[in-house]
């Protein structure tokens, strides 16, 4: 589903350079809700923004959805990235927008019909649980709301790949759980393939079944979650 083969990235400035990856190797099957773990530096954002290719790797190959997403034309590139639904930290949302035209914004720049996203809207949100905050702007909701609206906005698109960039560390622990079950249950539902990044190892601990544990840009442990930490 996701691999990718030794990539490698640097990052050069003016006061030398930062290997913020170095020969990752890591395979991603369908239906997997994979766990990338570490401390902030590690490489983790460098290996996520990959897959959606917001970053070029220096060497290595990314496969997504058995496409090489280096070897992409812009136009293939556009068309894949519809594949994969991304959610935020910060949620990354038009906060003085309604919970409805911000779940709309991508099915808008797919140039959907309105009723088509009536309709895909509605549904997305009935998954979410959020339907009577349709109309409710985004500023008006809690924390947990909103990842709500924005995993929501990440599913509008029926995407295969949902990539987490640590999706829980702006909740508190209750919350926290909400949004997990969440995730699994789309999970198993859907068969939507989860990717995330957290320095959380409970949130691992969690929903992941296969945990790749990064250190200084190299991948350092990889397996089930239960062959990497033992049972819970
Ligand atoms: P993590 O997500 O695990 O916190 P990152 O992938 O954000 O790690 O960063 C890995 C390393 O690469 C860090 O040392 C970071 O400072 C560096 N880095 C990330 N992005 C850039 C960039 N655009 N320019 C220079 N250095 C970067
Ligand atoms: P996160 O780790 O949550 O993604 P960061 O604050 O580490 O957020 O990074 C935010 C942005 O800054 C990213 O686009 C990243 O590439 C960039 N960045 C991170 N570290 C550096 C750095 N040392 N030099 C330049 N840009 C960086």
């Amino acid at each position: 589903m996701i691999t990718l083969e030794s990539v490698s990235k640097r990052y050069s400035g003016k006061f030398g350079h930062i290997d913020a990856l170095i020969d990752v190797s890591v395979r991603v099957e369908r239906s997997d809700i994979f766990g990338i773990v570490g401390f902030s530096g590690a490489g983790k954002s460098t290996l996520i923004r990959m897959v959606n290719r917001l970053e070029e790797p220096d060497s290595g190959t990314i496969m997504v959805d058995g496409d090489d997403v280096t070897a992409m034309t812009k136009k293939q590139l556009l068309t894949s990235r519809r594949n994969v639904g991304m959610v935020f930290q910060q949620f990354n949302l038009l906060e003085t927008k309604t919970v409805f035209r911000n779940v709309a914004m991508p099915l808008m720049l797919q140039g959907k019909s309105r009723a088509e996203i009536a309709r895909r809207v509605d549904e997305v949100l009935d998954i979410v649980e959020l339907s009577d905050k349709r109309d409710a702007r985004v500023s008006q909701l809690s924390g947990g709301q909103k990842q709500r609206v924005g995993i929501a906005r990440a599913l509008a698109t029926e995407p295969d790949i949902l990539l987490c960039d640590e999706a829980t560390s702006a909740l508190d622990p209750k919350t926290t759980e909400a949004i997990l079950q969440l995730l699994k249950r789309i999970n198993k539902t859907m068969g939507v393939t989860i990717l995330l990044i957290t320095h959380q190892m409970q949130v691992v601990q969690r929903i992941c079944n296969k945990v790749a544990v990064m250190e200084g840009g190299r991948v350092v442990e990889q397996g089930s979650v239960i062959e990497v930490f033992g049972n819970p």
